[in-house]
């Protein structure tokens, strides 16, 4: 082996080498500085004038430059040839000087939200997900180069990439985010602070809940009074100074909120006023519920979910006179849907899906014209039924909990496997426009911001994720936002 070059050993503290066997430096010349004394120390004494005879160099080498630092830095050719022009660090400190990394001041802070606060639907925080990248099919649909990294504006943060989270925030609604900082050589930061934009209060807090200035903070509290503007790319923008430097930013949508309107109504299939669907069906769906499982799945929207009744209308079709030929004939189209000998059981396939969808549709929307209260084309209309639909596949059952289309969902409450907490605002959500977090066809996929693996994601409008359910995506916020049904 031989190589030519230059080898340089830098370490912030000792260098030492160990062998148990002999070390020999051999070189054209031996220069050794210390800066207070050379300690050489022998058993046998110390020898000068008679080293062994080194072997002689081979004079064929081939071209070879590289550096080791403590932390073993690989570097390109042009750094190399650079880094040889740089002056020899002095060893004049016998300390040593150190290295880089550990010379150089530090502020970086993130931020997180707790995830009982996110169920809650508090307020909304969407941060990139680093896991989420590699489940990411945005991709697949042809012709797109979208990524999910760049929905998160990048900064440069001691020269990292620091995507900014963006959170969503109701004007008079206090919310506590937890900070992760890394605080390096604090003590040369004159001031590490917030900037305090117009209209917010920022308290940094330690873990009993006191006001402490931000470095001994573990959590922020947050508040705002003024609403900021309605495009999502137009946030108010909080950022940790430290000396003036960006150590962290957080970017806040706090429009006005937006109302959709919902119609509820339960259809009552068996008749009679006292038969225990409708005492079920009354149960599960007064406003109270529902505005519970809206508030925690819209809000961080910035969407209020007006409930239209104060309790759903009951739409009994066993009332339908028999001489009302068109609602009977939608209503025996429904019949047809439902498994062998059932009333309240409709097949799991698409097509008989499709047409009680179709028809009970159909009856409703004639329902409501009889009523002399059409459904206004400005509200989404949301019926709940006490049947359900699955279909078994190995034994194994598949729910279909609802089904939206054109601003109409049908539920199907009487599924073993319904969570009407996340599946009645899926189906809103539907409604107002999101589609699936998931790959489906590449039509419904083309209309998507982002979609990845099935079960990946927390998100609302994914599937296989129940017991995560507890996100919504800013882009998903701004489609519910600029729905058309949203006022
Ligand atoms: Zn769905």
């Amino acid at each position: 082996m031989g190589k030519t070059g230059k080898i340089v050993k830098l370490a912030g503290g000792t260098m030492t080498d160990i062998a148990r066997g002999d070390i020999n430096y051999y070189g054209k010349n031996i220069n050794t500085y210390a800066a207070i004394s050379v300690n050489e120390t022998g058993k046998e004494g110390v020898f000068f004038g008679s080293p062994t005879p080194a072997e002689p160099m081979a004079i064929d080498l081939e071209p070879f430059e590289y550096t080791i630092y403590h932390n073993p830095v690989f570097k390109t050719k042009a750094e190399i040839a650079a880094a040889d022009n740089e002056p020899i660090p002095s060893f004049i400190n016998p300390e040593g000087e150190p290295d880089e990394e550990e010379k150089s001041k530090k502020c970086v802070v993130r931020f997180k939200a707790k995830s009982a606060d996110l169920k809650a639907g508090l307020f909304g925080f969407d941060a990139y997900n680093k896991k989420l990248d590699k489940n990411c099919k945005s991709n697949l649909v042809g012709g797109r180069t979208v990524t999910y990294k760049n929905a998160y504006r990048s900064i440069q943060i001691h020269g990292e990439d620091y995507r900014v989270p963006k959170m969503s925030l109701r004007i008079n609604r206090t919310v506590t985010l937890e900070l992760d900082k890394t605080l390096k050589k604090e003590e040369e930061y004159a001031n590490i602070q917030f900037n305090t934009p117009a209209g917010f209060t920022i308290n940094p807090i330690d873990k009993r809940g006191n006001t402490v200035p931000l470095v001994e903070a573990i959590k922020v509290e947050i508040s705002c009074t003024t609403h900021g503007a309605a495009a999502l790319n137009a946030p108010t923008v909080i950022e940790v100074l430290a000396d003036g430097d960006v150590a962290g930013a957080i970017d806040v949508w706090h429009p006005v909120p937006k109302t959709i309107t919902v119609r509820q109504a339960i259809i009552e299939a068996k008749g009679g006023v006292n038969d225990t669907d409708l005492i079920k069906l009354n149960r599960k769906t007064s406003n109270a519920v529902l505005n519970s499982y809206f508030s925690a799945v819209f809000d961080p929207a910035l969407v209020d979910i007006r409930l239209l009744n104060a309790a759903p209308e009951v739409f009994d079709l066993t009332a339908i006179p028999a001489n009302d030929r068109v609602k009977q004939l939608f209503l025996n189209g429904m019949q047809a849907t439902m498994k062998q000998g059932q009333t309240h059981s409709v097949k799991a396939n698409e097509g008989d899906m499709d047409t009680f969808f179709n028809r009970l549709s159909q009856l409703y929307g004639s329902h409501c014209i009889a009523l002399g209260r059409p459904v206004d084309p400005n509200h989404l209309s949301l019926l709940f039924t006490n049947m359900d639909c699955y279909k078994e596949i190995n034994g194994t059952p598949y729910y279909t909990n609802g089904i939206t289309k054109s601003g109409i969902s049908i539920m199907f409450m009487d599924n073993v496997k319904i969570k009407p907490h996340q599946e009645i605002p899926h189906e809103i959500m539907h409604g107002a426009g999101l589609p699936h977090a998931f790959d489906e066809t590449p039509i419904k996929d083309a209309s998507k911001t982002h979609f990845f693996e099935q079960g990946a994601t927390d998100n609302y409008m994914d599937y296989e994720n129940e017991a995560d359910r507890k996100h919504s995506w800013h882009w998903q916020w701004e489609k519910l936002y600029n729905s058309n049904y949203a006022r």
